[in-house]
């Protein structure tokens, strides 16, 4: 996440992601103390149809992960006892369309919830890679099962960015990530004015869209910084019609 042009981008929100960058410090710190090592308790290789989140062992596992965690920060940022209902918005955010939006969160428990769970579930993943499936070919992540809202294309095709764990992984252009539509009547992208080498890729079918980054045309930076600087287009597919 570059921090910087985050705040450079929404200065009026300085306060709040200087927050969220602490939280994610903080995250980091625990996890890399105490988890380090860890091995999910999965059941892989029987199954190619759902991500490694939701084998209940596994997701019951992450979340008492994700909730130790939030308790820790909670108590170093805002203190005091943490709010009974955080394992709920986990729970909401660790879903396949979960409640994304941005790191400029003001709600405290989400802006807490936010910043631990893609900061834990980013190195639970990476420490897990080996569990992943080797062919893999759906719309949302093999990780999580979250989808995604931010693709890369270049000359070698599109990779879809899963906004929770960061993995990427390779996907048809002419294929609507949330309904496999690929009727090219139904699929269409719009560009905005002054806004190089970014379209927002639509589905009729089923109405939702991805934003894409055209590495050819704009260097990338990271999915969540690169999704955070495109909200614009975000306001734009939503004026549309469209869903994220
Ligand atoms: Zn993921
Ligand atoms: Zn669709």
């Amino acid at each position: 996440m570059k921090w910087d042009k985050i705040i450079k981008a929404h200065p009026k929100s300085k306060e709040d992601i200087l927050k969220a960058k602490e939280i994610r410090k903080i995250t980091l710190n625990i996890i890399q103390r105490k988890y380090s090592e860890i091995r999910l308790s999965t059941s892989r290789y029987n199954d190619t149809e759902i991500s490694i989140l939701e084998q209940d062992s596994v997701r019951s596992e992450i979340l008492d992960i994700i909730e130790t965690i939030c308790l820790r920060a909670w108590e170093k940022v805002f203190g005091g006892d943490l709010p009974e209902s955080t394992r709920e918005t986990i729970g909401n955010m660790l879903s396949p369309f979960g409640n994304i939006e941005s790191a400029r969160k003001e709600n405290k428990i989400e802006m807490i919830v936010h910043n631990v769970t893609i900061e834990a579930m980013t190195f639970l993943r990476k420490a897990n890679n080996d569990v992943l499936p080797r062919t893999w070919s759906h719309g949302r992540c093999p990780f999580c099962g979250t989808y995604p809202r931010l693709a890369y294309d270049s000359e070698a095709g599109r990779q879809l960015c899963c906004p929770i764990c960061e993995y990427s992984w390779r996907f048809p252009r002419l294929k609507c990530p949330y309904c496999n539509n690929t009727d090219h009547n139904l699929l269409g992208y719009f560009e905005a004015d002054g806004i190089n080498g970014i379209r927002v890729y639509f589905c009729k079918k089923c109405m939702y869209y991805i934003k894409s980054i055209d590495t050819r045309k704009r260097r990338a930076l990271d999915p969540e910084t690169d999704d955070i600087l495109s909200l614009e287009m975000d306001n734009l597919a939503l004026k549309e019609g469209f869903k994220a």
